[in-house]
């Protein structure tokens, strides 16, 4: 068998060793020669460029200067002195400061010498510093050019520690050029001739090497088209190959039957009657559960748009075909919540539900597990509890995931193990998710959406105001506290500072309970530093009526439901991404009121910021929203998508390179159809590639 020279673990890379290759596993997660190659430059530098100093400006990322060092200072002492040296050229001076390594500096750094500075130039005081610049003696940067064919360097992203370990920028660069010397003619091509022409890519070998060190920016250019194209494509060539497995394959129970919970629920309980999207969306899954096939599905609808009910029916459909079903919800508030809801929904009806959390008391498991175990319970509602090993079903049959993002990948294969045959599986998410992002991560799921809100929902009128018009807010929430409405009022919080937003929040409540006093206004108030207990009783005086305010953190962000809240303040907007105001503001326009957002803010807005808040006052579409989200943040902070280590590209950006997304998805969809076992000798390579990059996924299934 052919030895793989691109699986040989880093350290035995000339210049790296033990102790480096110990700092890059931990710092970038590269062990094989592989991963170095894949670890690529994110920017590249003219290196027969030269910025004259009067012509730096501070749009400058990084640049290169030749001139004279003509003075060397050391200011200050102890750990805080730093060195400062004067730079000039022809044109002009710059000051070059280091904080560090200063007796080393010190040697090495030679006044009235000639050196080619590389760095990035910041003004201080009218004059642009360099803090800590690649340094090289003039002829020893000309040598180097004159080794060098290519004309650009690339720049790598190093951190702090490697760059301690002597693992700059360029080292790597210089590992990487020792690497490909090395591995010249071991890196195969991964792509059919067929594909290659069709698309007109460079090989994947050339790729490597132009990525890395560019002759041309039309090289370059090709290098990226190449490996951005392989690697959106055999994304979802996998996905269309795992859901292909699922469907023609994996066994599902059959729900045939639709019988007297579901006709009795619609035709005597149901409250209302349910909107188009709702009656689609409940046809497309129950078609879905009687194929045969194991159920995976997406069902995706913006906040409010009734999804519970629909999870329900759904449920019921369950119970009609003799299996038991389950909601799983992430927090427990959310998991009381459905309890209520279904048991208010359900009224009289014969069906037993239970509720099991972290906070369900042993006397009451005790009960519940027992009559799980032998089918007396039809439906169990619950957090994460319901996924141990002692949670045993007599005949799960459908299992639906509520706020999906909050649940890992795993999580949700956790369930398949709770039955001999795994049951059908609802994901239900509120954040809405980008058409382009859903089916790039996605791309395994089937997907239903709910486009539609219930009737008579006004949408929710937002505005931004600025701390100065707080008096004006406080007036606003009287004359809706006495209209008979109740008011949210939430305050960031991000885990790094968690006691000064805690410090923000109770100065908050303090000033809210100053303005609005005892007896008239009662007020909640709910932040995660709190016992569980307390929490649930504060939330349910709120949700009674009881309390006019509730003060809180963002625990309330997601399916919290009082129809009566008909104001949702949100303090510090600006620290708030889209997704999560949007799910805020999805807390109040429930009820048949006219609802408002205000978006409270400083005074000193990002760019981004002014973004995030103009688009909520412009817009209530949670898709328009998260599109928005996306091309702001870019997909790799997408709600869930880096914890769940769903959407882990090197190269491609899914929002930027929509078109290669496209264009490598029709391929890949048309390959899984046409040759769905990779039998075909053109597409041999193809399945050779999956075994060797994704031996985690278990291929084998489609052979
Ligand atoms: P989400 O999709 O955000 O989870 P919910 O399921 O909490 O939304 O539903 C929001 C509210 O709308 C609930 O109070 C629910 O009872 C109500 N609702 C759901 N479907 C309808 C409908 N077809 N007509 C009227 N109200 C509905
Ligand atoms: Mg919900």
């Amino acid at each position: 068998m052919e030895v793989n020279l691109l699986n040989t673990k880093i350290e035995f890379l000339k210049g790296v060793g033990t102790k480096k290759a110990e700092v890059l596993k931990k710092e970038l997660g590269i062990t094989s020669y592989q991963d170095l190659l894949t670890y690529y430059p994110y920017r590249y530098v003219d290196k027969s460029h030269f910025v004259k100093i009067r012509d730096i400006n501070s749009e400058d990322v990084y640049i290169q200067v030749k001139g004279k060092v003509v003075g060397i200072e050391t200011i200050g002492a102890g750990p805080k002195a730093r060195l400062s040296a004067k730079f000039v050229d022809e044109t002009g001076m710059v000051e070059l400061v280091f904080f560090k390594g200063l007796k080393w500096i010190k040697e090495t750094l030679h006044f009235n010498k000639e050196y080619v500075i590389f760095g990035k130039p910041s003004l201080f005081k009218n004059t642009y510093n360099f803090a800590h610049p690649d340094f090289e003696p003039i002829e020893v940067f000309m040598l180097q050019q004159a080794q060098q064919t290519e004309k650009f360097s690339p720049l790598y992203n190093t951190s702090e520690k490697m760059k301690n370990s002597f693992l700059n920028s360029k080292a790597i660069s210089k590992l990487t050029r020792t690497l490909l010397s090395q591995t010249r003619g071991y890196i195969h091509e991964n792509l059919p001739p067929y594909i290659i022409e069709r698309f007109k890519l460079i090989s994947h070998e050339n790729a490597l090497i132009q990525i890395h060190f560019p002759y041309s920016p039309e090289l370059l250019a090709k290098a990226k088209a190449r490996l951005k194209f392989e690697e959106l494509f055999y994304m979802q060539l996998e996905h269309q190959l795992m859901k292909n497995f699922r469907t023609e394959k994996s066994k599902g129970f059959v729900f045939s039957t639709i019988g007297d919970a579901f006709n009795n629920f619609y035709n005597s309980y149901l409250p209302f009657t349910l909107t188009n999207a709702q009656k689609r969306v409940v046809k497309e899954i129950r078609q879905d559960m009687r194929t045969g096939h194991q159920m995976n599905r997406l069902l995706q609808g913006d906040v409010g748009s009734g999804k519970t009910l629909v999870g329900l029916l759904c449920m019921l459909i369950a119970i009609d075909n003799g299996f038991q079903a389950t909601i799983m919800a992430p927090t427990e508030i959310l998991a009381q919540q459905h309890y209520t809801t279904i048991k208010n929904f359900l009224g009289d009806m014969p069906i037993n539900i239970a509720i099991l959390t972290g906070s369900t008391k042993q006397k009451e498991r005790k009960i519940i597990l027992p009559q799980l175990e032998d089918g007396t319970i039809n439906i169990i509602i619950g957090t994460h509890s319901l996924l141990e090993d002692k949670v045993q079903f007599s005949n799960l049959g459908l299992c639906v995931i509520d706020e999906q993002h909050r649940f890992g990948v795993e999580q949700r294969a956790k369930m398949w193990t709770k039955n001999h045959m795994p049951p059908h599986i609802l994901v239900m998410t509120a954040t809405p998710i980008p058409r382009t992002l859903a089916m790039t991560v996605y791309g395994d799921l089937d997907c239903s959406v709910i486009d539609e809100l219930p009737p008579g929902r006004k949408p929710v009128q937002t505005v931004h105001f600025f701390d100065k018009s707080r008096l004006r807010v406080f007036a606003f929430m009287r004359k809706q506290i006495k209209e008979g409405r109740q008011v949210y009022v939430v305050y960031p919080l991000i885990k790094e500072s968690e006691t000064l937003d805690l410090k923000d929040l109770m100065d908050g409540y303090e000033s809210i309970v100053r303005e609005f006093p005892l007896p008239e206004y009662q007020i909640s108030i709910v932040h995660g530093k709190m016992k569980p207990a307390d929490k649930d009783y504060e939330m349910d005086r709120f949700k009674k009526g009881i309390t006019h305010i509730m003060v809180s953190t963002t625990v309330i962000e997601v399916g919290v439901d009082v129809p009566n809240a008909s104001v949702m303040i949100i303090e510090n907007a600006e620290r708030f991404g889209l997704s999560q105001l949007h799910q805020l503001r999805g807390r109040v326009g429930r009820g048949a009121e006219q609802s408002y957002c205000i978006l409270m803010s400083n005074y000193k807005l990002s760019t981004e910021a002014k973004t995030r808040i103009k688009t909520m006052c412009e817009t209530n579409d949670g898709f328009e929203i998260a599109e928005a989200d996306l091309q702001l943040r870019g997909p790799g902070d997408m709600a869930g998508t880096k914890q769940s280590g769903l959407l882990d590209l090197k190269i491609a950006d899914i929002v930027r390179d929509e078109p290669i997304l496209k264009a490598s998805r029709s391929l890949a969809i048309q390959i899984a159809q046409e040759d769905p076992t990779l039998s075909h000798p053109s597409n041999k390579i193809l399945k050779v590639y999956l075994f060797k990059t994704k031996p985690q996924t278990d291929l084998s299934k489609i052979s």
